[in-house]
């Protein structure tokens, strides 16, 4: 089978797996584990951030970050396709009480005048507007990018304005790569940031939370709260380091392999749009006369899974664990489908 229903679906190497076993460890929840200590600060110092804090999942550092940022009642302002609003089962109301104003941006990019429009008057009618998130690079946008001076001028606004700015920083790498920024500017932006390891990195497990030592303070005893201190948790911590030292440049390699599925269906019947290729996440609309679920189905049937994202909508995701010629046999099958 080859898998590109996400880049979440990739296996350790065999280098990575010797490098968990490998690991020094220690009860975390002391932060007695040097190896997530480790990672912590590596990855605090490579962004120009004070802190980081291992967790499990990149829904819990999102989760975390809205709660050390809101009180409930508070709204926090996103985009309509994000992350942290259409997948994460309502955890900003669950987890935080706080209500969302979502913004429709172009392929989840928004504009400080777009969210300038929507903080709400000094006025105890309206909910406080808190935190303003950005997700970068945009899942539900086709793995879209930012321009860091659109984030720049939203960071201003915040700091103008008494709000707190979050990057869901999932595929934060696969941005990086795509558009030459530096890790180092986003912490001059950024109040905190998520970071995925699971993802394009190709590690089994693990996210960090960014932020100043104050945050990340608050954010250790929300973690606990929520279930995610782990104990040796150096065994996946050991992942992260081993993926930072050997997996961000060749994510180079995941984009060309997107853009050319992207030609592919371009020149395709049965598609009526394929969103701009940005990184390593291709959308696609089917013509209105088929199915998206038939054309996932023929896929399986053709040894390729694919997601079935909205209606008339597949999701195609390329990762470490898709190579050069699983992309030609991939190329044949969507040009003889149908
Ligand atoms: C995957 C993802 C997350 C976190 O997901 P987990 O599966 O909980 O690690 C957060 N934001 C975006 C944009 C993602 O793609």
């Amino acid at each position: 089978m080859i898998d590109l229903r996400s880049d979440t679906v990739t296996k350790p190497s065999a280098g990575m797996l010797q490098a968990m076993m490998a690991a020094d460890v220690g009860d975390d929840v002391f932060s007695e584990d040097s190896t997530a200590n480790r990672l912590e600060s590596r990855l605090a110092e490579m962004f120009g951030l004070e802190a980081g804090l291992f967790c499990p999942s990149g829904t819990m550092t999102n989760q975390i970050a809205v709660n050390v940022h809101t009180r409930s009642g508070d709204e926090v302002i996103c985009d309509r396709l994000s992350h942290v609003y259409h997948y994460e089962g309502g955890g900003i109301a669950r987890n935080s009480g706080a209500s969302v104003r979502l913004l429709a941006g172009d392929r989840g990019r928004f504009s400080a005048a777009d969210v300038a429009q929507n903080i709400n008057p000094d006025d105890f009618h309206f909910p406080v507007t808190r935190l303003v998130v950005a997700e970068n690079t945009c899942n539900k946008g086709g793995g879209s990018c930012w321009d860091y001076s659109m984030l720049a001028e939203i960071s201003q606004l915040c700091g103008n304005n008494d709000l707190k700015f979050h990057l869901d920083g999932a595929r934060i790498f696969n941005a990086l790569i795509a558009t030459g920024q530096q890790a180092a500017e986003y912490g001059k932006i950024f109040d905190s940031i998520s970071i995925c390891f699971s993802k394009g990195l190709g590690a089994p497990v693990g996210s960090v939370l960014l932020g100043n030592r104050e945050f990340i303070n608050s954010a250790r005893r929300v973690r606990k709260v929520f279930g995610g201190g782990m104990r040796q948790a150096g065994y996946l911590a050991a992942a992260g380091i081993y993926a930072l030292d050997n997996n961000i440049e060749r994510i180079a390699d995941d984009h060309r392999r997107a853009l050319k599925l992207g030609e592919v269906l371009k020149s395709v019947g049965y598609v009526s749009e394929v969103l701009t290729v940005d990184t390593n996440i291709v959308i696609f609309r089917v013509d209105d006369q088929i199915s998206e679920e038939v054309i996932v189905k023929k896929l399986a049937e053709n040894d390729i899974l694919a997601i079935d994202m909205d209606r008339q909508t597949i999701r195609l995701v390329t990762h470490l664990d898709f190579d050069d010629s699983m992309l030609a046999h991939t190329e044949l099958v969507l040009i003889n489908l149908i």
